[in-house]
């Protein structure tokens, strides 16, 4: 590790090592093994779109398109830019390949790193993974139900700890204009009271003023009409059969009246997981209905709804001592190294019938190699001394019970993959 290297990654942008990557991996696995119950296909979008696949979906007035975006102009001419979020490119790609009038539903998730030029703090980093999921073709509450149930499951079989859920409806289009007329005359008056952002925003995009986190802003909303007094009886009726199946399927929610997102696409139903781990300022998930993005974008009007999972945020909360680090099942030790060909062969033999297997090339001493197979939680030494070599045969210590035998190498690969379960290879 050198103090003072010539290049360095990128602020914000760190390195994802062995540890941390094999929890990610792990995370990964176990996610499609949710979606899989829930039957969800992959779809990996390209990292690199069109700048306005961004504009056009997440909202000009937004954080994210107003000071977050890696654009950049190609050499086409073209502004492109790195993806923020995965909702925007998902519905894009369906539009493009799979939306076949829209009266299908598709379900699809993704895993991948997206980009923000956030100033990095912890949970926050200009590289972040999400895990992802979107249901389109429908705007019945069953699917909503059934996405917030995936999220569930999907954060118990991560290890998530006690998460809580919560959920809001943010009304339709019809809901949120006449709402928005309420907001603005509401919060005119007490323009003075607000930060210079929202104070902007009662014009441009007066929900976004519900969700600022300055203090002075949150107080001044506080009196504010609440969107869920606004509704129109098809989204009352929605929102409460929702909430009702979530009951009866034993899925723990809160309500959260003035719960809002900071993008501009969501309608309807939408939701956020917080976790005591991480505070109150971040979700480390969330999600909700998008009705009217996909015709936005020039696709079929057809209902949407999704969630994104933070896995950056998700790995400073989660249990992970059910992470295995990925190590060699055993170590071969040459006992001098007159023999060193010999453990070598013996290792590679080892490799062909599925032990996973490693070899000390630095020069250790015996006694050394063996420490460091204790260290890293080897259970197999496979010593090779004179007098084995001799006989054709291997000392196999097992460290979990630091018993020893001496094995043909045969014998010894079949009493090895006995004790690990190992299938042929
Ligand atoms: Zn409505
Ligand atoms: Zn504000």
């Amino acid at each position: 590790m050198g103090k003072d290297p010539k290049f360095r990654s990128l602020k914000g942008m760190p390195d994802i090592l062995p540890e941390d990557s094999a929890c990610m991996r792990w995370m990964e696995e176990r996610s499609r093994e949710i979606f899989r119950l829930f039957g969800f296909s992959e779809i990996r979008t390209p990292l690199l779109e069109d700048t306005r696949v961004f504009t056009r979906s997440i909202g000009q007035d937004t954080d994210i398109v107003e000071k977050e975006m890696y654009s950049f102009t190609d050499r086409g001419g073209k502004s492109v830019s790195l993806r923020p979020e995965g909702t925007a490119s998902v519905i894009r790609a369906y539009i493009e390949n799979l939306a076949s009038g829209g009266t299908e539903l598709v379900k699809l998730f993704y895993s991948g790193p997206m980009f923000r030029g956030e100033r990095p703090q912890k949970g926050r980093l200009r590289q972040f993974h999400q895990i992802g999921v979107e249901i389109i073709g429908g705007k019945n509450p069953f699917i909503d139900a059934e996405l917030i149930m995936c999220l569930d499951a999907l954060l118990k079989n991560l290890g998530a700890g006690d998460f809580k859920i919560f959920i809001n409806s943010i009304g339709c289009s019809g809901d949120r204009k006449a709402y928005t007329a309420k907001l603005k005359d509401y919060l005119s008056p007490l323009k003075e009271e607000l930060c210079e952002n929202c104070r902007r925003r009662v014009q441009s995009n007066v929900l976004r003023v519900l969700d600022c986190k300055r203090p002075r802003c949150r107080n001044t909303v506080k009196g504010a009409p609440a969107i869920t007094d606004n509704l129109c009886k098809d989204c009352l009726d929605g929102y409460s059969t929702l909430k009702n199946i979530l009951y009866a399927s034993g899925i723990p929610f809160d309500e959260k009246p003035d719960l809002v997102r900071g993008l501009d696409y969501y309608t309807g139903t939408i939701f956020e997981v917080m976790h005591p781990g991480l505070g109150a300022q971040d979700a480390v998930a969330a999600g909700g209905r998008y009705d009217d993005l996909t015709a936005d974008m020039g696709g079929p009007d057809t209902g949407a709804t999704g969630f994104a999972l933070g896995v950056e945020r998700l790995m400073l909360i989660m249990d992970r001592s059910a992470v295995d680090l990925p190590s060699a099942d055993a170590v071969v030790i040459p006992v001098d190294e007159a023999l060193r060909a010999d453990a070598f062969r013996l290792m590679v033999k080892f490799r062909r019938r599925g032990i996973a297997c490693e070899m000390d090339h630095t020069g250790r001493s015996l006694k050394a190699q063996m420490r460091k197979a204790n260290k890293e939680g080897r259970r197999f030494v496979a010593l090779l001394g004179e007098d084995e070599a001799r006989k054709g045969k291997v000392l196999i210590k097992d460290m979990s019970e630091s018993a020893q035998r001496e094995l043909a190498a045969d014998e010894a690969i079949e009493f090895i993959k006995e004790a690990l379960s190992v299938k042929d290879g």
